[in-house]
């Protein structure tokens, strides 16, 4: 069978993964200077959110409730988004526990960074493993380089790995290209990057290092434009 999605970056962490519903992840659209897309042309079945942080996310009650469409997060920004707006499904996660959802099946995985939101303590922040059966996708939401990526590759096996290279607040190229040897996806595309200058970097650095030591791939997508992928 073959293994495709379809993946929509829209600028920074915020990927639209499609393979029979839409799964938006971090998305930091109004606001966000390298968006290309308005958040009410946004169409989403799923809405997950990594953690706290304004720039991720961004406009997810604004898409819930405009897509009445659930959100996925980490538990205590799960609370904190539902004091916002009761009437949203939010289910609220936290490591290694997993939620399905239309046979969608989301797994919360750790991430070495914080998390706050609108100035509150936001619990931990996480990355999210998003498998739709048939095709497994690991974002990494904000994170520093950790050993237990390579416990996440192995025991998850992400197909595609979405990682943050723009350093700064996260790994830059050099260490992201460090988790791909220990993620080991088929697939790495590079995200968090070039939207505000102070996470300048050019994905061209990631991308050589990454082909040069890995059997991975890299695919850098260009903002607002869907492509296929099949890993089969
Ligand atoms: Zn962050």
């Amino acid at each position: 069978m073959a293994k495709t999605v379809e993946i929509t970056w829209q600028g920074h962490a915020c990927f639209e993964l499609n393979n029979r519903k839409n799964v938006i992840v971090d998305p930091f659209i109004e606001g966000n200077p390298s968006a290309k897309i308005q958040k009410e042309d946004i169409q989403a079945d799923i809405v997950v959110v990594t953690h706290g942080h304004s720039d991720h996310v961004g406009d997810a009650l604004f898409i819930a409730k405009n897509n009445e469409a659930p959100i996925v997060t980490m538990v205590e920004l799960a609370w904190l988004l539902s004091e916002k707006d009761n009437s949203l499904t939010i289910h609220d996660i936290n490591f290694s526990g997993n939620v399905q959802i239309d046979g969608i099946k989301i797994t919360a995985v750790p991430a070495l960074h914080s998390s706050s939101y609108e100035g509150m303590y936001a619990g931990n922040p996480g990355g999210m493993i998003i498998d739709f059966g048939d095709i497994c996708i690991y974002h990494a939401g904000d994170t520093g380089l950790f050993k237990d990526m390579d416990l996440i590759g192995s025991y998850y096996k992400p197909d595609i790995a979405l990682l943050p290279i723009g350093g700064h607040y996260t790994m830059s190229a050099k260490e992201a290209a460090e988790a791909v040897k220990m993620i080991k996806p088929k697939v790495a595309i590079p995200m968090h990057y070039n939207t505000f200058p102070l996470i300048s970097q050019d994905p061209n650095i990631f991308k050589n290092l990454v082909e040069k030591e890995t059997d991975a791939k890299v695919i850098i997508p260009k903002i607002a434009e869907k492509f296929k992928l099949d890993v089969s």
